[in-house]
């Protein structure tokens, strides 16, 4: 079953003396990909919290290095901005569509480079075609899986695409790495992206959902692989170690221009209130967030403000 799920994402500090030669991006941008209000969060973490619901977010990330544009992920299909959906999962919903937000953005879907997936689940996948003369990176596993016989094609597959096999240095100057973290589906990928002001960040997709299942290590009921979950776990723990990695990073990412810090914090502990969205942002698409944990302090949800003033979770 292909869920509607929150990608979390790992901060991790600078490391100057090793990466002096690494270059960074300009600028990300977090873009709201939808919602699910799902009905059991045990789904993603067996046994523990069985029966509760919980609200889900749903982050496409849309980066610029220089005059290209690279879009991670792209989130619920915009139709469901004017349909919601529900299904055995819960109920899948979109606030703006992701067209609108790139047109708030002033980016045309054909200016973007790259869109780079972190797997196929209709969460992830569901714009794909909106970018048809992109070069769509996905691992050759991943693609494989989704257009296996039998199956339901998640995209056209006739377009631009190049199936990896590993990690890839996308721009070759280190600021944007894919990371092969298969266990959630056999391909699905993380995104390694170097900040000017914030630092190392890896967008992690659907590697791990909830900071409580990263902290236990457990792997959600639907991964199609325990071992590769773990082993991706180490791979991305053994990531941030090389970073000189810093979990919780809440000043680091309360620093002006600190675009991401929705996505930065999602590993900090949780604290009422700690954290600001980056000052300076003037994109209405860029959210401002502050986090608030929930009762069971298993995640955190994030209250969430535009640039032009409408809150929302
Ligand atoms: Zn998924």
């Amino acid at each position: 079953m292909k869920a509607g799920l929150v990608g979390l994402a790992l901060a991790a500090a600078f490391s100057a003396p090793a990466l002096a030669q690494t270059g960074t991006v300009d600028r990300l941008y977090v873009m709201d990909c939808g919602h699910n209000a799902a009905t059991d969060q045990s789904r993603w973490s067996p046994g523990v919290n069985v029966g509760k619901p919980i609200d889900l977010s749903d982050n496409c990330y849309l980066i610029r290095h220089g005059s290209d544009w690279l879009l991670w992920d792209t989130g619920y299909p915009d139709a469901i901005a004017e349909k919601p959906i529900t299904g055995p999962v819960g109920t899948a919903t979109r606030a703006k569509t992701l067209a609108a937000q790139l047109v708030e953005v002033g980016v045309k879907p054909a200016d973007i480079k790259y869109v780079a997936v972190s797997h196929h689940h209709g969460d992830h996948i569901g714009n794909v075609d909106m970018f048809s003369d992109s070069t769509l990176l996905m691992q050759k596993a991943e693609f494989d899986f989704a257009f296996a016989p039998d199956t339901k094609p998640p995209f056209k597959a006739e377009r631009p695409i190049r199936k990896l096999e590993g990690d890839l240095d996308v721009f070759g100057d280190g600021s944007v790495t894919i990371i092969s973290t298969p266990g959630h589906t056999p391909g699905h990928q993380s995104l390694l992206v170097r900040l000017p002001k914030i630092g190392w960040l890896i967008l992690s997709g659907d590697a791990v959902h909830f900071k409580d299942n990263w902290d236990n290590k457990r792997v959600a009921s639907m991964n199609t692989s325990a071992d590769q979950t773990q082993a991706s776990y180490k791979k991305l723990e053994a990531l941030l170690a090389d970073k000189g990695a810093v979990v919780d990073q809440p000043r680091q990412a309360a620093e002006p221009g600190a675009e991401a810090l929705a996505a930065v914090l999602r590993l900090a502990p949780p604290r009422r209130g700690a954290g600001a969205m980056a000052k300076g942002t003037r994109r209405s698409s860029v959210r401002r967030c502050a986090r608030w944990p929930t009762a069971s302090g298993s995640r955190w949800r994030f209250r969430c403000r535009s640039s032009r003033g409408s809150p929302r979770q």
